[in-house]
């Protein structure tokens, strides 16, 4: 039975938007150079929200300039006992704003608040409390008794995941002594500009870490900045691979997390109500915007049908539409251009021959929208089997043996993740040793912790972020 919800919006009164913003360069709000304003929208609502700036090279050369002299003059000469102190601070501001964070994130990004309240902002402040607690014991990282920071960091994010993702780069950067710039994506720059406030707050010397707003050339001016000692970047597998190509033979470490395709396991002995939450979780969360989600369900062949149908009843519950309803599972699709993309893979699935099915959900009139759907009767050959739709858009294949199952879900060039769903322990660990995958899920999907390090292999990327093993992208 399907409930009525009264609307429940989270009121937007906590959060100040201004007209327009600058750059955050050397501690300090600065009007741009060479840079050229453009708007950032809401997703939800199509409104203009305000005023950014595109930074051009002058800009970009500034701030790296900053983050050049804050490091060789402040940030490298603190003991780690003394960057973990700005770090416990920034990742407690972000406690005691979260509330303002999250209504701002879920107004510039589409998600749901229910996710930004519960998963991003407190994950974002645990990231920054987990490297706190590096800070002074790096010698204890078995990276060798004095591991070096590498110097300054050219950092660009994407816009699935704002104001985490700027965490997952910011905070190891820093525990690690370096001093940062950092690009966020064209749509979702609004939180990264109040990380610049935070900072402030935090009273983090001037120049350790800088914002710079943009598009992608932005991004490309930082990374090939002559003056930067390690490139971080997440997004999609084609800007890694431009950025790879361009860093190739200079001293610039890299890191790169790039997209994923992956297979979300189901046997026939799994508990199927509880895969089916897991499934959802694992497709559906972020609207699909995930670089891990369980984009391809394989499911074995004699629990096909029956999986099928709980899923599609679970899928008809869900509520599409607006981010700030504190009810809303599913949020609006970031862009326009995003969601012109997942339409044309999703018309290409219908091209190929696989079936689609729509949740029958009602859509609002304005903004990006698109309805959980699932794809049955995909073959491996099928590009919505092997691209990355990023979207809220399910594959399902099925298999018979564990072996079949294995060699599907390997089939991929990506390799980031995977969910196996069993009763049998030892079925998991034998899958876990065959998944070419960074990160194996058993009977759960989505699991996110400072403390396990992420990353992928193939296409997917390379090196690691979080754990002891993402500090060593960050030191020498
Ligand atoms: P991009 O890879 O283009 O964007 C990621 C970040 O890189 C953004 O900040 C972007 O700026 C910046 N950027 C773009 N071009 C360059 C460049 N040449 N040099 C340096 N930085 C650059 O992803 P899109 O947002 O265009 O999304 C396209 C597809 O990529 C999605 O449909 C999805 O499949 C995949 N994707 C995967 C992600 C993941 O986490 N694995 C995350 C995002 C996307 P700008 O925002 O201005 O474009």
């Amino acid at each position: 039975m399907a409930f009525e919800y009264a609307p429940a919006p989270e009121s937007t009164a906590i959060v100040d938007i201004r007209a327009s913003y600058g750059l955050f360069v050397n501690g300090e709000f600065t009007d741009p150079v060479d840079g050229t304003p453009f708007k950032v929208i809401n997703p939800a609502t199509e409104e203009v929200l305000a005023e950014v700036v595109e930074a051009g090279p002058t800009d970009v050369d500034q701030a790296v300039r900053a983050a050049r002299a804050a490091y060789q003059d402040v940030w490298s000469r603190l003991s780690g006992a003394d960057r973990a102190k700005y770090l416990y601070r920034i990742a407690r501001i972000i406690q005691e704003r979260s509330r303002e964070i999250a209504v701002l994130e879920s107004i510039d990004n589409g998600k749901p608040i229910r996710e930004s309240r519960d998963f991003d902002i407190p994950l974002a402040a645990a990231h920054f409390f987990y490297h706190a607690g590096w800070a002074d014991k790096l010698p204890h990282a078995g990276l060798g008794p004095n591991p070096r920071p590498l110097g300054v960091a050219a950092q660009v994010i994407p816009w699935n995941f704002p104001l985490l993702m700027l965490a997952w780069k910011i905070a190891p950067a820093l525990a690690c002594g370096n001093t940062v710039v950092l690009k966020p994506a064209e749509t979702t720059p609004l939180t990264a500009l109040l990380f610049g406030e935070i900072c402030q707050q935090a009273d983090l010397p001037s120049g350790v870490v800088n914002i710079v707003t943009g598009a992608g050339a932005t991004g490309r001016a930082l990374v090939e900045h002559e003056d930067v000692d390690k490139v971080a970047f997440t997004g999609s597998t084609e800007v890694g691979r431009a950025i790879a190509r361009a860093a190739a033979g200079s001293h610039k470490k890299l890191t790169l997390e790039l997209g994923g395709k992956a297979a979300n396991i189901v046997f026939d002995d799994a508990a199927l109500d509880q895969a089916v939450e897991g499934i959802v979780n694992g497709i559906f969360f972020n609207q699909g915007h995930v670089c891990c989600a369980g984009s391809r369900l394989l499911v074995q062949e004699s629990v096909a049908d029956e999986l099928l149908g709980k899923l599609k009843r679970r899928m008809a519950l869900l509520r599409v539409g607006d981010p700030l309803d504190k009810n809303t599972d599913i949020g609006a699709i970031n862009s326009s251009a995003q969601l012109d993309r997942i339409r044309e893979l999703s018309e290409v699935g219908d091209f190929e021959g696989a079936e689609r099915w729509t949740a029958p959900c009602p859509l609002p009139d304005r903004g990006f929208w698109f309805a959980p759907t699932i794809f049955t009767g995909v073959s491996q050959a099928h590009r919505i089997a092997r691209e990355e739709i990023f979207g809220p858009v399910l594959s399902v294949l099925t298999f018979r043996t564990p072996a079949e199952a294995v060699e599907k879900a390997n089939n991929t060039p990506y390799g980031l993740s995977a969910g196996v769903w069993t009763e049998k322990g030892s079925r998991i660990l034998w899958l876990a040793d065959r998944l070419r995958a960074g990160v194996v899920w058993a009977n759960t999907f989505n699991q996110f912790d400072p403390a396990s390090p992420f990353g992928g292999y193939k296409e997917s990327g390379y090196g690691r972020e979080g754990g002891r093993h993402g500090l060593e992208a960050y030191l020498a």
